[in-house]
């Protein structure tokens, strides 16, 4: 599905060298170089505040225990996502509150969150899924209507921008009130490890999440709140340094990837190529609102796990992204939910299926994948 021994090929030379800097070093933990990493992202976001932790599902955690989240509290968040985001609200004791999502972008449907918000809702956490924005703008307006916190599940949409109606163009992960990423080495910026960060503009969360991350310590051995341990290590940040400065280039040739995969397909009544959301037509000198962390194509007609077992027997990875709604699942499950919710999540999770997407595809593997897929859903 991804390619990182190809990719790490054209760095090799500078990720080897700094990663033995840091050895050399041995400022293994809260180093000059996680420092220099945090500043870089802070700028390439625009975000006045990024705390580097160690995974993203612990971002996700602390941004939660940042805002103060309370056991009782609701949570909303979408049904068709990662298990992580539904995770961590379930661990703090908050509760998880899932709702449908919209069929083309496969987003958080907003008309699904407004049906679901009580007296005891506190946030909402929109996952940018596969690599463009949930519907912002609507969002952040029916949260103000409704004092609700937005955090931003952005793991999947490092690097992607958002272009609202009132024409602003933001970094995805910087609109709601904190948001959290994760630089697994899949990501759109992976690390070759364990990684993560929240960013917020907000100067009194920021503060606050910089000693939830440190065991709730502000001044040393004074410990004012119940904190964890949330580190990124130095040796990752020098790679996510490198990696940092190609960031533009690899969503780039994800996007052209996913350019050829679109025309391969254009003429094919079975298959539905993903949809990029475009406020941008006249702003984006290069749209980049769709980073395709996946590429992920919804099959009518075809029996999608046969087609999966057909495209693994002629060595073509891909993915079911995901295969089970949440509602479902057993840990989740909840007397609330009616399946009559769900539509679109019950129907996506028997059509989608995720091709190889990564910054090393060349034309002759998506013309082999392509051709493959099309005999399959024509046969
Ligand atoms: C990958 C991912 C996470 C978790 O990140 P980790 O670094 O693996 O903990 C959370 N949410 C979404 C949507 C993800 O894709």
């Amino acid at each position: 599905m991804v390619d990182l021994k190809g990719q790490y090929e054209h760095i090799k030379e500078k990720v080897n060298s700094s990663v033995l800097e840091v050895i050399e070093s041995t400022a293994f933990i809260n180093g000059p170089k996680v420092h220099e990493f945090q500043k870089n992202l802070e700028n390439y976001l625009g975000v006045k505040h990024v705390i580097p932790c160690a995974n993203g599902t612990d971002a996700l955690q602390i941004a939660m225990m940042g805002l103060g989240l309370k056991p009782g509290d609701e949570v909303i968040t979408a049904d068709f996502t990662f298990a992580a985001t539904v995770e961590v609200i379930a661990l703090l004791g908050l509760t998880p509150v899932l709702v449908d999502v919209e069929p083309d972008t496969f987003n958080i449907d907003i008309k699904a969150v407004e049906r679901a918000i009580t007296t005891r809702t506190k946030a909402v956490v929109p996952v940018h899924l596969f690599g463009q924005c949930a519907n912002m703008d609507a969002l952040m307006k029916l949260a103000e209507a409704h004092d609700l916190y937005v955090i931003e599940d952005n793991a999947q949409a490092i690097g992607a921008s958002y272009v609202s109606e009132n024409g602003s163009k933001l970094k995805a992960g910087t609109i709601g009130h904190v948001a959290s990423t994760s630089f697994f080495p899949s990501k759109n910026l992976g690390c070759y490890g364990d990684g993560g960060a929240i960013f917020t503009n907000d100067d009194k969360l920021a503060h606050i999440i910089r000693g939830v991350v440190n065991h709730g310590m502000y001044e040393r051995y004074h410990h004012d709140v119940v904190g964890v341990n949330s580190r990124l290590d130095s040796i990752q940040a020098v790679i996510l340094n490198e990696k940092l400065t190609h960031l533009d280039n690899y969503n780039k040739a994800r996007q052209a990837a996913a350019r050829k995969y679109d025309e391969a397909f254009r003429n094919e009544p079975h298959i539905i190529t993903p949809v990029t959301v475009k406020n941008c037509a006249e702003i984006c000198e290069h749209c980049d609102c769709h980073v395709f962390h996946q590429y992920t194509l919804k099959v009518k007609n075809t029996d999608r796990d046969a087609l999966v077992k057909h495209l693994n027997e002629n060595g073509i990875p891909c993915g079911v992204y995901y295969p089970i709604p949440l509602h479902n699942q057993k840990a989740y499950q909840d007397s609330r939910y009616n399946e009559a919710d769900f539509p679109v999540t019950n129907q996506l999770v028997k059509e989608v299926i995720s091709l190889p997407m990564h910054t090393e595809l060349d034309n002759e593997q998506i013309e082999f994948i392509t051709s493959k897929v099309k005999a399959f859903v024509n046969g």
